[in-house]
């Protein structure tokens, strides 16, 4: 038997969003049809709310595009299925070419069916009740489990056809890529910030981000290292324009005039101040950072206070309330965790203090900057800004 097979994705909050849905749904097609393109050719539509991708050939990378689909935002759960006719002989027909292979070595099934269709002949249970027959007589071994199988094997009758899977892996979750505006987010070289890029992209923004250098102190390695991790972040973000700004000067300039203690927090006014200004040119409009209460010395809640009152903009912290190895099972799950653990070092560990102020007082901190010329050395660091693009694939646009 020849079995056309399509993936099925189904719409996380989406379907809540009322008024809004039709552009919703518009950028989730949108974002498919680009990221399908080095998988094959494929049909990508919606309806009832579901999107189908269907391969128009047999040169389609369905496997590929499965991995694709999978890590699309706004999709609550996406399966693979095969199709037929809408009538009972070719929906038994073709569970029996189609499941046992699926269901090889799972031990329990139950059938699960739908009629989106209520004229179809048959009702839900009848229809689970048939296929689940033909799949005992199929599979050996199998036994149906209805209370915890293993497997759910799910039989939809649509509009247009009848579709048979075998269970279903969740989504992305979150909502449509680019639903949400766009944000700069702070990347460093390390485990949080490419988490908080990941988590607030599931929210639906546009990531944008930049990097604080310390060249020469900061190697070429340490720089290529957090390209590599926008890079592996565009396998959810699809596309990532990286700014890098160097901070040398102005640590040079905190080292030679200001209180050894200070230096953490006045480096961190510097790079909230810089990045501001770069949100407000590439028309971002919110700050994202990789902070976690109390994880070190500058998130204690008095130096986020002060970072949080130099700046004019929404500044995110999706990562504030996690542990470390909450944050770590996020990076793995995105796919950052082991070019994070790289050993390269990052501009915050240049001319580090031996006892960095964990309790500043804004007063005290602004006394040290009358020491120092602030605007002229924004200025003269925002000069360095260079950007470079990273792309899920090279041809995406
Ligand atoms: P991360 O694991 O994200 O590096 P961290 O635990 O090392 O975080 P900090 O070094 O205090 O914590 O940095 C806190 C946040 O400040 C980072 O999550 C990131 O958003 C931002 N940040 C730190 N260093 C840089 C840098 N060199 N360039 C850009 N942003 C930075
Ligand atoms: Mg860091």
């Amino acid at each position: 038997m020849n079995i056309s097979e399509v993936i099925l994705c189904k719409y996380g909050e989406v379907v809540l969003k009322g008024a809004n849905r039709q552009s919703f749904e518009s950028s989730l097609i949108k974002e498919l049809r680009r990221r399908a393109s080095p998988h094959g050719s494929f049909k990508i539509y919606f309806k009832q709310s579901i999107v189908y991708i269907e391969p128009q050939d047999e040169f389609c990378d369905m496997d590929g595009m499965y991995e694709t689909a999978k890590k699309v935002f706004g999709f609550m759960g996406v399966t693979r299925a095969a199709v037929c006719e809408k009538n009972m002989d070719a929906i038994k027909e073709l569970a029996r070419a189609y499941l046992p292979e699926k269901l090889a070595g799972v031990r329990t099934f139950k059938v699960d069916a739908k009629r989106a269709d209520k004229r179809f002949p048959l009702k839900s249970p009848e229809i689970s009740a048939e296929i689940g027959g033909v799949i005992l007589s199929a599979v050996r071994g199998i036994k149906v489990d209805v209370r915890s199988p293993e497997v759910v094997v799910g039989v939809e009758i649509r509009d247009d056809y009848a579709y048979v899977r075998a269970g279903q892996e969740p989504g992305a979750g979150g909502l449509p890529p680019r639903s949400s505006g766009r944000g700069l987010l702070l990347l460093s070289g390390g485990i949080d910030s490419p988490v908080a890029g990941c988590m607030m992209a599931k929210r639906g923004m546009e990531i944008e981000a930049l990097h604080f250098e310390s060249f020469p102190y900061t190697s070429e390695r340490a720089r290529e290292k957090v390209m590599q991790l926008a890079e592996e972040m565009c396998e959810f973000c699809s596309r990532i324009h990286v700014h890098v700004i160097s901070l040398t000067h102005i640590q040079e300039v905190l080292r030679d005039n200001c209180k050894e203690d200070y230096f953490t927090i006045l480096l961190r006014i510097f790079m909230m101040r810089l990045a501001e200004r770069c949100a407000r040119e590439y028309k971002c409009h919110a700050l994202i950072t990789g902070e976690s209460l109390g994880q070190v010395a500058s998130q204690t809640l008095s130096a986020i206070g002060v970072t949080d009152s130099v700046v004019n903009i929404p500044v995110f912290r999706p990562c504030i309330g996690m542990d470390k190895n909450e944050i770590v099972i996020e990076a793995r799950k995105y796919g950052t965790f082991e070019t994070s653990i790289l050993p390269f070092e990052d501009c915050c560990t240049v001319f580090t203090p031996r006892h960095p102020k964990t309790q500043p007082k804004l007063s005290e901190v602004m006394a040290e900057l009358e020491k120092i010329d602030v605007e002229a050395l924004l200025d003269e660091a925002y000069q360095t800004l260079q950007t470079e693009t990273k792309l899920v694939y090279p041809e995406y646009r």
